[in-house]
């Protein structure tokens, strides 16, 4: 059988330098991440409500991110 799933929350989302804005995180999960044309990537000032519904989107957007620089805490 397989371990349970961690159910940490997710207290934050930070990244890392090192983005090259190529927008896969936003088209992922857009009400967290917010990368503007040729800009870093940012965590929408709003975005902590989401981190609860949007824990698959946004542990697949870290996952995916090319340079792995969205880094996420749980509490
Ligand atoms: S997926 Fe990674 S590299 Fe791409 S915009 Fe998001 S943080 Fe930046």
């Amino acid at each position: 059988m397989r371990p349970p799933v961690s159910a940490s929350p997710i207290k934050r989302i930070s990244i890392e330098a090192g983005c090259i804005s190529c927008q896969l995180c936003q088209d992922i999960a857009p009400a967290v991440f917010q990368v503007d044309e040729g800009a870093d990537c940012v965590v929408k000032p709003d975005a902590a409500g989401h981190f609860g519904p949007l824990r698959e989107d946004i542990e697949q957007a870290a996952r995916d991110c090319p340079v792995e620089v969205i880094k996420i805490e749980q509490g």
